[in-house]
C-alpha cells in the first residue's frame, strides 16, 4: 500500500480560517492573525479578546502592565484611523477608561460598527520597526517583501521582494539586500536588529503562505527588532 504524504495541516489552522469565513469576513482580526502566527512559531506579542470591563482588567493584570488596548470590529481593518488604538495603559482604572473610549470612538468612526471585542496585549518596548508582507501575484503565487517601517517604506521604497516559498538563506538575503541594512548592524549608535530572528519570520511566513491558500495578503506592520529578539505588534490577513 502506498504511505499518505504527511501533508496534512494543524486543524487549528483550518479551524482559524472557518470561523471568519462563517462570520462571513474576508480578513482575519489581529488576534487570529497573531494565533496562526504562533502556530508557525513566530514571536507575537501576548493577547486577550476581552469582551467586558472586568475582563480586560483581568486579562491586563494577568499579562502585565504597561498595556495596549485596541478595536476588534468586522467593520474596522485599520484601527488606528477609528481611534481604536491605545498604548501605554498603565493601570486598572486606564483599562477601563481605554476600554469605554475605543467604543464611543468607533461608533463615531463608523454608526454602524459592531464591536466583537476588545483586545488586550502587550505593550511592546521601543524596538526598530519592520515591515513583512506578502501579495498573491497572479502569475508566480505568494510573493513576500521586507523592509523597514516608517519613511522607509513608504517614501524611499527600500524594500526586497521573493517569490515564495523561500528557505533560510533567501530569507537572509532579502535582509542584507535593503539599502538601510545598516540600521539593522546598528548605524550610528541605534541599537542593532537581531537578524536571525527576522530571517526566521520570513521563512515561518513562506512556509506559512504555502500552507495556507487562504491568504491573499499578509501585513506585519510593525515588527519590532531588538538586539536579540523581535516581536510582531500588528498583522493583518486578507482572504
Ligand atoms: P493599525 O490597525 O492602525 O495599523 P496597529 O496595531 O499597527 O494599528 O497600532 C498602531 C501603532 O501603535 C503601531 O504602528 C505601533 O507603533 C503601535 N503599537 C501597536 N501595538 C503595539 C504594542 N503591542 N506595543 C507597542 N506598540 C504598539
Ligand atoms: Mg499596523
Amino acid at each position: 500500500m502506498r504511505k499518505e504524504v504527511s501533508s496534512v495541516r494543524n486543524p487549528k489552522i483550518d479551524e482559524i480560517f472557518r470561523v471568519a469565513k462563517d462570520e462571513e469576513r474576508n480578513f482575519l482580526y489581529e488576534h487570529e492573525a497573531k494565533k496562526l502566527f504562533s502556530l508557525y512559531e513566530m514571536p507575537v506579542t501576548k493577547i486577550h479578546v476581552a469582551e467586558t470591563e472586568d475582563d480586560a482588567v483581568k486579562a491586563a493584570n494577568k499579562i502585565g502592565y504597561p498595556i495596549v488596548l485596541k478595536i476588534v470590529s468586522p467593520q474596522i481593518l485599520h484601527k488606528s484611523d477609528a481611534g481604536g488604538v491605545i498604548l501605554g495603559v498603565e493601570d486598572d482604572q486606564g483599562i477601563r477608561d481605554g476600554f469605554n473610549m475605543i467604543i464611543k470612538n468607533a461608533k463615531v468612526y463608523n454608526a454602524n460598527a459592531e464591536i466583537t471585542g476588545i483586545l488586550v496585549q502587550e505593550m511592546a518596548p521601543k524596538g526598530t520597526e519592520i515591515i513583512v508582507g506578502s501579495t498573491t501575484d497572479p502569475t508566480f503565487g505568494p510573493t513576500l517583501m521586507f523592509g523597514l517601517g516608517g519613511i522607509f517604506v513608504e517614501i524611499l521604497k527600500d524594500v526586497s521582494f521573493r517569490v515564495a516559498p523561500i528557505d533560510i538563506i533567501d530569507a537572509t538575503e532579502m535582509i542584507e539586500e535593503i539599502k538601510a541594512v545598516k540600521i539593522l548592524d546598528g548605524a550610528r549608535g541605534m541599537p542593532p536588529s537581531h537578524k536571525p530572528t527576522l530571517a526566521e519570520i520570513l521563512y515561518k511566513t513562506s512556509n506559512m503562505l504555502m500552507e495556507c491558500p487562504e491568504i491573499k495578503e499578509l501585513d506585519m506592520n510593525p515588527i519590532l527588532a531588538y538586539p536579540d529578539t523581535a516581536l510582531i505588534v500588528d498583522a493583518r490577513i486578507i482572504m
